[in-house]
């Protein structure tokens, strides 16, 4: 992966980045995503967001190779913090890292997102709590993709602002993700079947205390619901 050449799992990020878009890029490592974006021409600005600070050099020195210091602007920041009130984004994306840890930036950092339009989420595990942090706070799910790169199923999550209600099985599973069925989603839902299943007999050789008994039955509940959706 470089400045010109994204991996499958950050292209598809890319895609879902508007034309002409001001945007913030959190967790950028090496600003591989916004410099792409920029030699593309594809965006007006960009602000490359990083808490640690190897990446956060490697991210400057990338935006200054590629030429782009004048319109990419590199923070040393945790989270949203990121993001001035006067850089007007418009647009955030934040990607490969787990679903938790990307609701937690959108959480503590939510009044930072006045003005932006399109969030593209890409959790690399436990996608229903973005799903989930968007219905409580004004975000609708605009589009998802899920695919597979080196053996490994990511989803692309994007959320625009509005009101919208799912079902507890599109929170899981992703409500356009559902609809568009693809082999990929299948293949997801099937091995997560199978090791809820393990996990479940794992549960029933150990002693049966009521948390143990309480997420067994939640996996049980899980596996009813997707089994649901898989053969709908
Ligand atoms: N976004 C890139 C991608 O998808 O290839 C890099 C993903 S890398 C696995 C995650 C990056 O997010 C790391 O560089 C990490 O330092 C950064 N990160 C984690 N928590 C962060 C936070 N609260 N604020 C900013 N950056 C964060």
């Amino acid at each position: 992966m470089n400045t010109n050449q994204l991996s499958d799992r950050l292209a598809m990020v890319a895609c879902f980045v508007p034309r002409d878009t001001v945007l913030a890029d959190i967790g950028s490592d090496h600003a591989y995503l916004p410099c792409y974006l920029m030699n593309k021409d594809k965006i007006e600005r960009a602000i490359a967001g990083e808490v640690v600070k190897g990446p956060f050099e490697s991210a400057r020195r990338n935006v200054q190779l590629n030429g782009f210091s004048d319109r990419i602007s590199v923070r040393l920041a945790n989270g949203l913090q990121a993001i001035e009130p006067t850089d007007a984004v418009e647009t955030v994306t934040i990607a490969g890292m787990g679903g938790t840890l990307i609701t937690s930036i959108l959480q503590d950092g939510k009044e930072r997102l006045d003005g932006v339009k399109r969030i593209v989420a890409q959790p690399n595990i436990h996608a229903i709590a973005i799903r989930q942090w968007a219905v409580q706070n004004g975000f609708l799910i605009a589009d998802e993709e899920i695919l597979r790169e080196d053996g490994k199923i990511y989803e692309v999550v994007v959320l625009e602002r509005g009101i919208a209600d799912y079902s507890d099985a599109d929170l899981l599973v992703g409500p356009i993700l559902r609809k568009k069925n693809s082999d990929i989603f299948q293949a997801k839902w099937e091995r997560e079947i199978r090791e809820w299943q393990r996990v479940i007999k794992a549960l029933d050789a150990a002693e049966k205390t009521e948390e143990i008994l309480k997420k067994k039955a939640e996996m049980e509940q899980k596996i009813e619901l997707v089994r649901k959706v898989l053969t709908s």
